[in-house]
């Protein structure tokens, strides 16, 4: 490793650990603050010995285990008051299959680390979510996903799982062991067990064309399916109380291909999305503090700022962003071909209830797949993601939108805020019982039950 990429990693190790959430003695609180419990245990195991002892015994004595993350679920789905166990020292790189691309991880790897462990072999993964900081288990167990119509989520790309369950059982499974375990707990919630380690598809590094310009919303709705089919991977983000929309697609270069026009790199840097989607919601937030009426013309100015970029990325930095502003956010998959009318009646809503809103609107898409409990099973997917600042209230926007986006069909992301029940999550998931009838079976006593899951999943 060079000096300069030994800081850049270095840099980027920081940049996960800034991320973490605050522990402090058995009080933990996730990365939106809109969450904080204390549990009565906290233990950060080392082995599959430790998990299994752990496991064994807190259900030898009817305490609740909870395996945490990195704490960037925007809802209650990590928390817990009985024994918290985390895995920020049971991390790295496992094995790699030079064969099939294969890469097996420890449970507590973050995403960013993964990426640097999997370049040292000439490895990337094919897509994932645009932050870097979540563990690879805590990332599939919600269904994290990127953006990418020939693309699906990270679950789909969970090729085996090795799982300490309820009765403290060791299973290791895949398509062919355990193959029901395995299909449902590459989303499972936290549910079904204690993942120690995850198997994931990974695929040769490549590079990416990133296009970037700004253009009016409408526009952007009209051609967006044909946009989304022809990059590899599409996104745009809509300024509420303004007609424009930042668009970014990325087409992935052959080997060796050496595109032209590039915006020059002090460019890139200046325009970053550091710029446009935080240095601007910085002042969202305290221009809509001290003056509401500020923040659609700040939207308006902001979204003419970004003029067209044309610049080459790498694989494992294309994904992953810094957050600086904290925020709350809600997210659901629609049909695929249904995303710009139900963004269109968005707006309408948002208009109509005269609602302000500082944080861009994001579009994405997903392939696609076979992952019971992801929004994406089975239908290509329009992801629709609304954010709100920490200190202003969510709750009259989010239900605003989570009304339109539930009246078209839509599939709540299970690690962002929503409001559905058990009740109304299988009817939004078609094989939401198979997935209960799992947890009742590998988890009668509910030993990794807690209130989010009661709520979602039932008692
Ligand atoms: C700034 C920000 C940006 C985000 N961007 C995206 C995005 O682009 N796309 C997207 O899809 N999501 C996104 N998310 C949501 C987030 O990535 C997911 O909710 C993800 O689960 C977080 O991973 P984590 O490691 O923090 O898990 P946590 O939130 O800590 O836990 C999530 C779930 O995983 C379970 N879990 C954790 N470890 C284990 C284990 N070892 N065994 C069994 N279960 C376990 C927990 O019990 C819980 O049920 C974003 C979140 C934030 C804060």
């Amino acid at each position: 490793m060079t000096d300069a990429q030994g800081e850049k990693s270095a840099k980027k190790r920081q940049r996960g650990a800034t991320s973490l959430p605050k522990r402090r003695a058995n009080t933990w609180r996730n990365w939106s603050g809109g969450v904080t419990e204390t549990a009565q245990l906290t233990a950060g195991p080392t082995s599959e010995t430790a998990v299994r002892s752990l496991v064994i015994g807190a259900g030898g004595s009817g305490l609740r285990v909870k395996s945490v993350g990195a704490g960037h679920s925007f809802n209650d789905v990590a928390a817990t008051e009985g024994l918290r166990l985390h895995f920020d020292d049971y991390r790295g790189l496992v094995s790699v299959n030079p064969e099939t691309n294969v890469a097996t991880f420890r449970a507590g790897t973050r995403m960013h680390e993964v990426q640097e462990l999997l370049r040292e072999h000439g490895l990337t993964l094919e897509n994932q979510g645009d932050v870097v900081a979540p563990t690879i288990a805590g990332a599939i167990s919600t269904g994290t996903h990127g953006t990418g119509l020939g693309y699906s989520g990270l679950s789909a790309m969970v090729k085996s799982l090795r799982m300490v369950l309820a009765d403290g059982q060791v299973v290791l499974c895949d398509e062919r062991t355990h193959s029901d375990i395995f299909e449902h707990a590459r989303l499972g919630l936290g549910a079904l067990g204690v993942i120690l380690e995850v198997g994931i598809q990974c695929v040769p590094s490549f590079r990416v064309l990133v296009d970037e310009s700004t253009g009016p919303v409408d526009d952007v709705l009209d051609t967006f399916a044909d946009r989304a089919r022809a990059a590899d991977y599409f996104a745009f983000y809509w300024f509420p109380h303004s007609e424009q929309a930042l668009v970014r697609s990325h087409r992935r270069l052959a080997e060796g291909e050496e595109p032209e026009g590039l915006t020059s790199r002090n460019a890139v840097k200046l325009m970053d999305e550091e710029l446009v989607q935080y240095w601007t919601r910085g002042l969202a937030k305290s221009l809509g503090e001290i003056a509401p009426g500020m923040v659609s013309r700040l939207s308006q100015f902001t979204a003419s700022l970004t003029g067209p970029r044309h610049y080459v990325e790498d694989s494992h930095g294309m994904f992953g962003a810094q957050r600086r502003i904290r925020f709350h956010a809600l997210e659901y998959g629609v049909p695929f071909e249904d995303g710009p009318e139900v963004v269109r009646e968005i707006r309408r809503r948002l208009e109509e209830r005269r609602l302000r809103v500082s944080f861009p609107i994001e579009v994405r898409t997903a392939a696609a797949d076979d992952v019971p409990l992801s929004p994406a099973y089975g239908r290509d997917t329009t992801y629709i993601a609304v954010h709100r600042y920490v200190r202003e209230a969510h709750e009259e926007f989010f239900e605003t939108v989570e009304e339109v986006l539930r009246a078209a069909g839509g599939r709540p992301h299970w690690g962002m805020l929503h409001t559905l029940r058990a009740e109304e999550l299988r009817e939004a998931y078609p094989r939401f019982d198979e997935f209960v009838e799992l947890r009742d079976r590998l988890d009668p006593q509910r030993v990794f039950g807690n209130p989010y899951l009661e709520r979602s999943l039932g008692e």
